[in-house]
């Protein structure tokens, strides 16, 4: 089934280039190296530790100063911020933090119900305890499951896109309901990096699209973040986005650690791995049919911040990833896919969200627009970089 290009696990025998810090190869997209083969990805991850002062009193100052605005514009109100929560660690963490620093946060959970067991149990341990309210969503489970098929048999690899953009409309939307202006987002650059651009790309028309063309169901009850909703949103409702973890020194490791004798919350055992269809995504439609393999991502980020050697990541991400026993079972059996057609799904050529209508022109066209959003905070800058250019 896999379909991974792996290479000699021995980094010294290898013959491609990779970088002389991490483990990205020359096959990662818009890769560059250095005079002293350092790639362009590393560069990136210094710079950003410089901007933002991570694990500095530089970054502890801005964050202090971001801590003060919050509890002072959401003072007169229920909740002060929004963290969205998937029962992972970084988010979880997040949590734990912005009640330590005295936030008073609404936790909000887009259950696309392909949630793990212990995922459920993470996130009404850790909110039972911090006394966090929760906002959470459940979506139809039959239809998510059309919309989740629809991109496995329109052959492109965004099958988790359905997921992320229902997620973060959903956080849009309780953002609007509660009237909260700050939403602060578990994600640490130096544990996991930045993703490599042109990876991976989805927007409300390219869901709405392929599941009109490959879907059986009516889409009733799915978060469709349309233009029009995405633009109000950003007009109206003025909310900013905030990555706390950007600013302090942040261990993965340490933060389990802590959660798990704060309340018994429990590792799942690796990233993203926390949801089921996430798990498919990553262990076995994205090696198997794409040649495919994000773990490069934190792997790199780990020798990187030096929780690893660069032989042993080189060694493991050259290693094909460990899937979960049952699990294609599993995701066979829930999407109604037979043996024989998800083998022809598996080694069909594979078709890009270039082949299917999507916003990106439109996107591209607004460019001053969203470059000025990007500028005031009310777009993520990845956003700007990603989707205007
Ligand atoms: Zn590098």
């Amino acid at each position: 089934m896999n379909k991974l290009d792996l290479q000699d696990p021995d980094i010294n025998n290898v013959q491609i280039k990779v970088c002389s810090r991490c483990i990205y190869d020359e096959r990662v997209s818009n890769i560059s190296f250095d005079a002293n083969g350092i790639c362009n990805y590393c560069h990136q991850v210094d710079k950003l530790k410089e901007e933002y002062g991570t694990g500095k009193s530089k970054g502890t100052l801005q964050l202090n100063k971001i801590l003060d605005k919050i509890k002072l514009e959401g003072a007169n109100k229920k909740y002060d911020c929004i963290v969205g929560v998937s029962g992972g660690t970084d988010s979880s963490y997040l949590l734990y933090l912005a009640k330590k620093w005295g936030l008073r946060p609404l936790a909000v959970h887009f259950d696309n119900t392909w949630n793990t067991a212990i995922a459920t149990m993470n996130i009404h341990k850790l909110l039972n305890h911090l006394e966090i309210d929760l906002y959470t969503y459940v979506v139809d489970n039959k239809e998510m499951d059309d919309i989740i098929r629809s991109f496995i048999l329109a052959g492109v690899a965004e099958s988790e896109a359905p997921n992320d953009l229902g997620f973060a409309y959903l956080l849009r939307i309780a953002a609007r309901k509660y009237s909260i202006k700050y939403i602060l987002e578990g994600h640490s650059f130096t544990e996991e990096g930045i993703t490599p651009l042109g990876r991976n790309y989805f927007d409300g028309k390219y869901i709405k699209s392929i599941h009109q063309k490959f879907g059986k169901r009516k889409m009733k009850t799915y978060p469709l973040m349309t233009f029009t909703r995405f633009l109000t949103s950003i007009i109206f409702d003025q909310v900013k986005f905030i990555r706390p973890l950007w600013y302090i020194s942040y261990s993965k490791k340490d933060a389990q650690e802590h959660l798990n004798q704060l309340c018994g919350w429990e590792y799942y055992g690796g990233h993203h791995l926390e949801n089921r269809s996430a798990a498919f995504f990553h262990t076995i439609y994205l090696p198997g049919k794409f040649n495919s393999d994000f773990r490069n991502n934190t792997i790199s980020s780990q020798v990187r911040i030096g929780n690893c050697s660069r032989e042993d990541g080189w060694s493991i991400y050259n290693t094909a990833p460990i899937v979960e026993p049952d699990l294609l079972t599993y995701v066979k059996k829930r999407l109604e896919i037979s043996d024989i057609e998800f083998e022809h799904i598996m080694n069909k050529q594979p078709l890009s969200w270039k082949d299917y209508p999507t916003y990106k022109k439109r996107f591209e066209r607004l460019k001053g627009l969203f470059y000025l959003l990007a500028k005031l905070n009310l777009v993520p800058k990845s956003f700007y970089i990603k989707y205007c250019s």
